[in-house]
């Protein structure tokens, strides 16, 4: 079922029921979509669900497939790739308020639904508002290849870690002739590099894994995966997939050999073309991915952001160097008709280039702010990529109503972040240390959550938390006891400090005062920031 979220639901007959393949971003499309199969397929019940990757829309939606309970109580398998549940409850922790910000920009979350406005996210219509919540798996595949039946059905599962997720597999469902792909392969050119910000993808990696599905597909008929529409006919999924896997090749292969003779990354990205059977083939052009972000994330995973010019080494920060350029060419005014003149020739990446520097050097500058939403609007139509007009023009809605002034809140995916390893809030509660505050403090705090028998110290000094998982230690400034529950409502900003002192779920022993002064250096992040502007 497509067009219910970004990605795909795929229900497979079993002898009693479906097996579901993901289950969409939030519980209220999994529900519709759950509706709409019963009301055209009749009425069956759910005998397996798999996930086939550790991103939020293929699993969020779990809990309107199936409820907890009912799981529970008909003991259904829950089937995911090796590190699934490590991975899928993590990635938002450490850094979830800043992609999740940046997120709204390639996603065009913000943008109206219109002709000029958000049409598409090159994966699907667009990501799902709503509950995310998880079903934890009963059975993970470890193997590099692994033989289960579910529901009479026989299942094939090849694991691909580290390509397009961290946990991620792809499945043969050899009597049905069909491979399940799940987002290795898609009618699109995907990311190596997603502009909300993420690690670096594996090109690699990932041309060996197609490779591979390759031998996985010989006998299948149809190949579907959990975004876009399926692939029929043997001779049309070999080349479906020889064309993914040597897109992929080629942009690793000749983004090197440019690392190589010297160029940089912006000097590569604006060369390169694909060849002419690649550029010519539509399930490998760049909806989603773009070669030109792709080749950044070859040269970024080799090279890093440095690209060896002194100049780049320590370079002005953007406010100080707006200044500085708008000074030198003569004032905004002069910048500002400059760029006009650029604008009127068609050259948007010129224009938005030099009012770049007149917004960050002014965010009032009127005529700058409007002069760059206008460019941006014109990069973005002449865009491909659903995900570059989406960024500009989310950049030019806010250059025009400012950020969002309600940020991300975490509080949404608490059914989700109950399965995250505490360590994972622990590394973001060090990461949340204001600094300025912490730099002359000394403090040892004892963390125990009661009902899950866990005990960590935490130990203050230099401005850095450091957590270790031992017994309370007898020296320590005091000894916070509560319940994940708790300690959970804490991490997503539910309960405050005032909340904890006061709580009778909660035991405190040792100074109460250390203990407010510690959680005092834990900053709150606002949620929102702004892009375009400073
Ligand atoms: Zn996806």
């Amino acid at each position: 079922m497509r067009g219910f979220d970004i990605a795909n639901i795929t229900l497979i007959q079993g002898d009693e029921g479906w097996i579901v393949v993901d289950s969409l971003t939030a519980r209220e499309t999994a529900t519709a979509a759950m509706a709409f199969a019963r009301q055209h397929l009749g009425d069956r019940k759910v005998t397996a669900v798999i996930f086939t990757h550790s991103h939020a829309d293929h699993f969020g939606g779990a809990l309107g497939v199936l409820s907890a309970e009912e799981a529970k109580a008909r003991n259904v398998p829950v089937l995911a790739p090796e590190g699934f549940l490590e991975e899928a409850t993590s990635e938002n922790v450490m850094v979830g308020t800043a992609m999740v910000r940046r997120a709204a920009y390639m996603y065009g979350s913000r943008l109206p639904r219109s002709p000029q406005g958000l049409v598409d996210t090159g994966l699907g219509k667009a990501v799902a508002f709503g509950r995310v919540g998880m079903l934890p798996p009963t059975h993970l595949i470890t193997e590099p290849e692994q033989e289960l039946v579910l529901d009479g059905v026989r299942f094939v599962f090849h694991n691909v870690p580290g390509s397009e997720a961290p946990a991620e597999f792809t499945f043969s469902v050899p009597e049905l002739k069909a491979f399940g792909g799940a987002e290795l392969m898609s009618h699109t050119l995907h990311n190596l590099y997603t502009l909300r910000g993420a690690k670096v993808r594996d090109a690699l990696k990932w041309a060996r894994y197609l490779d591979e599905s390759l031998a996985h597909t010989a006998g299948a008929e149809v190949v579907f995966n959990q975004h876009h529409w399926p692939v029929w006919g043997q001779s049309n999924i070999q080349d479906f997939i020889i064309k993914q896997r040597d897109t992929y090749k080629f942009i690793h292969d000749q983004t090197v050999r440019g690392m190589n003779a010297g160029h940089t990354a912006t000097e590569i990205a604006e060369s390169l073309r694909l060849p002419k059977a690649l550029q010519d083939h539509l399930n490998v052009r760049g909806y989603y991915g773009t070669v030109s972000h792709n080749v950044k994330a070859v040269y970024q995973m080799y090279l890093g952001w440095f690209d060896a010019h002194p100049a780049n080494l320590d370079p002005l920060p953007p406010v100080e160097a707006g200044r500085r350029y708008v000074a030198a060419m003569g004032g905004p005014e002069q910048v500002v008709a400059i760029a006009q003149k650029a604008y009127d020739a068609g050259d948007y990446r010129w224009s938005s280039e030099l009012l770049k520097h007149v917004v960050l050097a002014d965010a009032d500058h009127e005529a700058g702010r409007e002069l760059l939403a206008r460019s941006f609007e014109q990069l973005g139509y002449a865009s491909e990529a659903s995900t570059w007009r989406n960024v500009y023009l989310t950049g030019a809605l806010e250059l025009r109503d400012g950020a969002p002034e309600k940020g991300f809140e975490r509080s949404a995916m608490i059914d989700m972040l109950e399965h995250t390893p505490t360590e994972r809030f622990l590394e973001a509660m060090a990461s949340s240390i204001n600094a300025d505050k912490a730099e002359d403090l000394a403090l040892t705090i004892n963390l125990v959550l009661s009902d899950r028998n866990e005990s960590w110290v935490l130990r203050l000094e230099n401005g850095v938390m450091f957590h270790r998982a031992l017994p309370p230690d007898t020296q320590a400034n005091a000894t916070l006891t509560l319940s994940k529950a708790f300690f959970l409502r804490m991490m997503t900003g539910k309960a405050g400090a005032s909340d904890l002192l006061l709580s009778d779920e909660v035991d405190i022993e040792g100074s109460t005062i250390d203990l407010a002064r510690f959680l005092g250096l834990i900053d709150k992040a606002p949620g929102t920031f702004p892009i375009v502007t400073r």
